[in-house]
């Protein structure tokens, strides 16, 4: 491992983003390049208009759907595990259990293994694999939620705690808002583990991503387009829909609606109670800050780079174990615990 091939001298940040010398490609960048690997389907992750796409099939399929012509010139599937060769490197992708396809990008060179982890999660999630730790010299994560107030409660309670809402309040619609990709079809295969197996009505926003999901192998029951229901029999349903569509006319036309939010962010009650948020319910798809310092400790890295979140945390902790920790400040990132993008 020689010194001078240390990664600060060839995965560099420029201003489309992270970027591999020795392998000349771009993991994650934020605007068109010649050759991208995408680390999952994500619109602060996969942009459109590269010219080159490697990624997992799934987030293939998961940026086609999204940005339909506009997805990329030419498409390269790795599966999970399956290793390349890219210019002078080794690239392979191992599973980071965020969402449907998610992978963290392995590339090794000059003796160095570095892992850029994207966004990732560790808890179970029916809708993905789980995330893998791989032991690397260089680890590259998220920070979004670190720190030590973050603590994500089971996603089962909080499933529990909206059905509770709904058996106590039949009259209501509850509208959940959830993004579009990931959270909204985890959402409804843990309300469909907890049993609720009746038809579940979605914002037409959500639709071509959960029939995604659905020919990958995620069955989902019964959807059904909620404004080709009439608003006064959703009494007693549940909803789903971005975020952004409570607070429009969207949600209006529903029997009292009671709105609910699945999202990290929910923990903060400011932010529940400036959305007119209900029900705040704490499901996440980011790691929380106990999961994040699990992480560092299982990959065993002497150094950590931080895209972004709260950087400073993460990197006092990891200074406190004698780990050297870096800010990266990557711009653009984060958006979809934020607001829905596209
Ligand atoms: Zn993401
Ligand atoms: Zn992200």
């Amino acid at each position: 491992m020689k010194r001078e091939a240390h990664p600060e001298n060839w995965l560099q940040i420029t201003p489309q983003g992270l970027y591999c010398r020795p392998g000349d490609f771009f993991i994650d960048p934020h605007r068109p390049v010649e050759r991208a690997v995408i680390t999952h389907g994500h619109a602060d992750h996969a942009r459109p208009d590269h010219h080159r796409v490697l990624a997992t099939a799934e987030t293939l399929a998961i940026i086609q759907t999204r940005y339909g012509d506009r997805a990329g010139h030419s498409f390269q599937a790795l599966k999970y595990g399956e290793s390349i060769e890219l210019g002078e490197t080794r690239v392979r992708l191992v599973p980071a259990g965020h969402v449907l396809g998610s992978a963290q990008v392995v590339v090794e060179w000059g003796g160095w293994r570095v892992v850029v982890s994207g966004d990732y999660k560790r808890r179970r999630d029916p809708t993905c694999a789980p995330f893998e730790v791989l032991p690397c010299d260089v680890f590259v994560t998220e920070a979004i939620f670190a720190l030590p107030v973050f603590r994500h409660p089971p996603d089962a309670e909080e499933i529990h705690r909206l059905l509770h809402s709904v058996s106590v309040f039949p009259e209501r619609s509850h509208l959940v808002g959830v993004y579009a990709l990931g959270k909204a079809q985890r959402v409804i295969r843990l309300l469909r583990e907890a049993g609720w197996d009746r038809p579940l009505f979605i914002h037409g926003a959500l639709r071509p991503l959960c029939e995604l999901y659905e020919a990958l192998g995620v069955g989902l029951g019964e959807l059904r387009v909620a404004t080709e229901a009439r608003g006064e029999d959703l009494a007693g349903e549940i909803l789903l829909a971005p975020p952004s569509a409570l607070a429009d006319r969207w949600s209006r036309r529903f029997a009292d609606p009671l709105p609910a939010v699945a999202s990290g962010w929910m923990r903060v009650r400011q932010r529940a109670r400036q959305r007119n948020v209900e029900l705040p319910l704490i499901i996440s798809d980011h790691a929380d800050w106990q999961e994040l310092t699990r992480t560092l400790e299982e990959v065993q890295a002497p150094e950590v780079w931080v895209t972004h979140g709260s950087e400073e945390a993460l990197i006092y902790w990891c200074r406190l174990r004698g780990i050297r920790g870096r800010a990266l400040s990557l711009i653009g990132r984060g958006e979809e615990e934020q607001e829905e993008v596209v």
